[in-house]
């Protein structure tokens, strides 16, 4: 048995993975790694319908006992840790660390959630109303739809499913048709989870494969009140108006542009750290990579040239080996739209050091790109474009406010950091006239957050928040009741109306 048959074997998908029509490809050397089959209409139909009824029994179970399931599910997950997270690598082309890291996400949401199902606190109100109260209770709201992107393959899922299940909604998985069976995986270690806790409602947690044409009907059905999609902005312009056109709710994580400015006090050597992880983990294949550098006039040549250097001595490899920092991109598309933006950055007076394809030879059907810097004049158009690769444009400033101007005029509002030890700096960038984005970070890059903060951002990234804080709102309905104690019947307002 092959080592990919016996990692899928353990993970209980090996009889799952058949002839289909979605076929997942390792991005670290193009192989075939298997295929599922697409759902048709009808089977979407049906999986809407089962998810609808498992919402008529999972409503009415007790919180803290459907956290149970998430605890269960968060026992499972750290049982097969490794495996999933191999897999991630294996199909997303993560390093070891980051599929690793990124089922500790799922287990994290999972402890946040299992917490959280004791705490779906409301209000108590005063009422104008002698012998009256008003309360607030959060109700389940309902089938709950999961679309992802390929690039987080397991863990933005978790992030919804763990708080959705323990609100009291069932959910149905669309994930992206890059990662097929990491989801499948997913899927199956849900349903040990579901073995042990024993009394589920079937269809609590569903997956349909498909092409964006999947989305798209489970985006138009009423019988889905929540629709939570994670991937670009193209996407999210697509799903928004169908659901919003039958008064559903969406949750949108969509692309970013994420900035960190440099000033001259900043710790350059923290720095360095914090630009190199931020620019180049992941292959730049995060929502939260950091894509523009605004760097103070004083510091400038220094900082370029730290960057420069730690660029340069990054060597794209198999993210399967101890050592390798920076994996491959996902497909060829990925790449041409890195070079193709290379190109427009040139065009554009840029200059730009680096890049191009990296081990041709040892992998022909995959696509390894060094990192790139380009050094801007301006803030031009391609700088404003989220290119999902390990590019990063380098701008200057000379005064502070210039550079939060710099930072917010982009279409996106996902993440921002600065590096500073000047306080007031620190907090200007924090105030309401900083930074404009849904995560600012002080003295840190603007990737890896942290599974207790609401994540998500403003403009073109969607508006959408998951994870922690108070997120879990969006997966449930609220409801406000007025209770009257007494025997007569006051009315609001102080309105008279006779009997
Ligand atoms: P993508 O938009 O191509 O696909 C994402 C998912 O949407 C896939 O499952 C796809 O099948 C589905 N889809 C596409 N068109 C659809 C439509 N019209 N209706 C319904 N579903 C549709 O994105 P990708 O290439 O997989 O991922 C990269 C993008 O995702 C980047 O822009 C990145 O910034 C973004 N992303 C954002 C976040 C975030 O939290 N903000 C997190 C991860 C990725």
């Amino acid at each position: 048995m092959s080592a990919t048959a016996a990692l899928l074997d353990r993970l209980g998908i090996a009889h799952l993975v058949t002839e289909g029509d979605i076929v997942s490809r390792s991005p670290i050397d193009g192989s075939r790694l298997g295929a599922v089959k697409a759902h048709s209409a009808a089977e979407v139909d049906a999986v809407l319908a089962q998810s609808a009824a498992a919402f008529k029994a999972w409503r009415t179970v007790p919180a803290p006992r459907r956290g149970e399931l998430i605890r269960l599910f968060g026992e499972v997950l750290r049982e097969h840790k490794a495996d999933l997270g191999a897999l991630v690598t294996l199909e997303a082309g993560k390093i070891v660390q980051e599929g690793l890291g990124e089922v500790q996400e799922m287990i994290d949401i999972c402890d946040f959630a299992v917490g959280l199902s004791r705490q779906l606190h409301g209000l108590t109100i005063a009422s104008e109303r002698p012998r009256h109260r008003m309360v607030e209770t959060w109700q389940p709201l309902g089938p709950v739809a999961i679309i992802t992107a390929f690039n987080f393959p397991v863990a933005v899922w978790a992030w919804n499913a763990a708080l959705a299940l323990v609100c009291g909604d069932p959910v149905i998985w669309k994930p992206s048709e890059k990662t097929p069976l990491t989801a499948l995986a997913t899927q199956a270690l849900f349903e040990k989870a579901l073995a042990r806790f024993g009394d589920a409602p079937e269809g609590l947690s569903q997956l349909l494969f498909g092409l964006r044409e999947v989305g798209e009907q489970i985006a138009a059905d009423p019988r889905v009140p929540l629709v939570s999609a994670t991937g670009s902005t193209r996407m999210g312009r697509e799903v928004a108006p169908v659901v919003a056109k039958r008064f559903g709710r969406s949750i949108l994580e969509l692309g970013g542009n994420n900035a960190m400015i440099v000033t001259p006090s900043a710790d350059l050597r923290l720095a360095v750290r914090a630009i190199l992880f931020a620019a180049v983990g992941t292959a730049g294949q995060r929502c939260t990579t950091l894509r523009r550098l605004i760097v103070h006039n004083d510091c400038y040549d220094k900082v370029v040239s730290a960057v420069k250097t730690a660029f340069a001595a990054i060597q794209p490899g198999d993210p399967r080996h101890a050592g390798t920092l920076m994996g491959p991109l996902i497909d060829k598309a990925a790449f041409d739209a890195v070079t193709k933006a290379l190109d427009a950055a040139k065009a554009q007076g840029g200059t730009v050091h680096g890049g191009g394809r990296a081990l041709a030879d040892t992998f022909p059907d995959a696509w390894y790109a060094y990192p790139a810097i380009a050094e801007m004049p301006a803030q031009t158009e391609i700088v404003k474009h989220e290119t999902f690769g390990p590019i990063l444009y380098v701008l200057r400033y000379s005064d502070f406010e210039e550079a939060v101007a710099m930072q917010n005029d982009v279409p996106q509002g996902l993440s921002s950091s600065i590096i500073t030890r000047d306080l007031l700096e620190a907090e200007r960038f924090l105030a309401p006239d900083g930074s404009d984005c849904g995560i600012a970070n002080v003295n840190m890059g603007p990737s890896g957050a942290e599974i207790g903060g609401a994540f998500g951002g403003e403009k073109e990234t969607g508006g959408g928040r998951e994870s922690g804080s108070d997120s879990w709102r969006q997966y449930m309905r609220r409801q406000t009741s007025a209770i009257n104690y007494g025997t007569s019947l006051p009315l609001a307002q102080g309105i008279e109306f006779p009997e």
